[in-house]
């Protein structure tokens, strides 16, 4: 089949020879139509691990979405023609995570969606039905936004809360969108590219704060706003991350939830923190959150189109992991067979 391979650091081609994966009994087969790219397939393609360690070769993508083409023999709730989307990360079910109700920490987790290619093979139970209205390449968001609504649970943001969202790109712009839904009252992008003000204003951003131009901490007092009672960091830089905590007001919830790289530190100002009494968190991937991605993303409460900054073919895939183009602009995404 064709897809884009990962086959060492830095070595990503677009091969038409590549085995399809096996149709196990539990497994559903899919045509892949939409794969979004993910930071953490720049992560890889640099040679670093994703959320799963990798082993080459392997073709990237993981935000797939499609049509059924064929089922397992186990497989009762599936059937050819559904259109569906996966989750791409599988959990074992016996260890001790997935015992204690953690399965996204499961010790034998591994990914089984490897979206940059004509078929995937999931699980069944990794596999989620779409409703007929939702277009598929909107349905591609659906795992970045699982991983948007893990992060909200963790958030824990309360009603008239004043949150601030750090980097502004696809990530940070779902987050700003869900806070709205949420019911905070102020939202505060703290973002670089002033090109991006407009879209934050119009996905319900009520401050747009350059940290190059102003005093971020001074505007945010000047504005009026008592406390910064929430942060979510979407960028996973040391510096962003370090602002992230000085941003946050006192009992705040900070949720780090931009990717590192492994070997990078940020400096932590315990005695700050201390005087804040801050909550500090991480956010891992999407535990049994796609079911109601795709509820969200069904009811039309998020705006998609704005966050899509283009669909490409797998050739030209293979160049935008290099140059970062588009992805500095937002979602792109891998048209591998077009919705009819
Ligand atoms: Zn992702
Ligand atoms: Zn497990």
């Amino acid at each position: 089949m064709k897809a884009l391979v990962l086959y060492g650091k830095k070595d990503v081609r677009v091969t038409t020879d590549f085995p399809e994966p096996p149709l196990g009994p539990d497994s559903v087969k899919i045509a892949v139509s939409y794969c979004g790219l993910c930071g953490t397939d720049l992560h890889k393609y640099e040679g670093q691990s994703g959320s799963h360690p990798v082993t080459y070769p392997v073709p990237l993508g993981h935000e797939a979405s499609g049509i059924v083409t064929e089922v397992g023999e186990n497989v009762r709730d599936f059937q050819p023609g559904d259109r569906v989307t996966a989750n791409p990360n599988w959990y074992c079910k016996s260890c001790y995570f997935c015992k204690n109700g953690q399965n996204h920490l499961c010790l034998h987790g591994r990914g089984v969606v490897k979206g940059f290619a004509e078929y995937i093979c999931p699980p069944q139970e990794n596999v989620h039905k779409l409703p007929d209205h939702l277009p598929l390449k909107y349905a591609a968001l659906a795992e970045p936004l699982s991983c948007c609504i893990h992060g909200m649970d963790l958030l824990d943001l309360k009603m008239g809360q004043t949150v601030a969202v750090i980097g502004f790109g696809s990530i940070g712009a779902i987050f700003v969108q869900l806070c709205k839904l949420a019911g905070a009252s102020n939202i505060i992008v703290i973002e670089t590219q002033e090109s991006k003000k407009e879209l934050a204003a119009s996905l319900g951003a009520t401050l747009f704060l350059n940290p190059a131009r102003t005093d971020v901490s001074e505007e945010i007092r000047a504005a009026g706003i008592p406390n910064v009672d929430r942060v979510i960091e979407c960028v996973g830089l040391s510096a962003t991350m370090e602002s992230a905590l000085e941003i946050a007001g006192r009992g705040a919830v900070v949720v780090l939830f931009g990717l590192g790289a492994p070997d990078s530190s940020f400096a932590f100002r315990q005695y700050d923190a201390f005087q804040k009494e801050l909550v500090v968190k991480t956010s891992y991937i999407n535990p049994d959150c796609t079911e109601r991605a795709v509820a969200l993303l069904a009811s039309g409460g998020i705006e998609l189109k704005p966050l899509i900054s283009g669909v490409l073919t797998l050739e030209e895939m293979a160049e935008e992991l290099v140059t970062r183009e588009l992805f500095k602009k937002g979602k792109v995404l891998a048209e591998i067979a077009k919705e009819a």
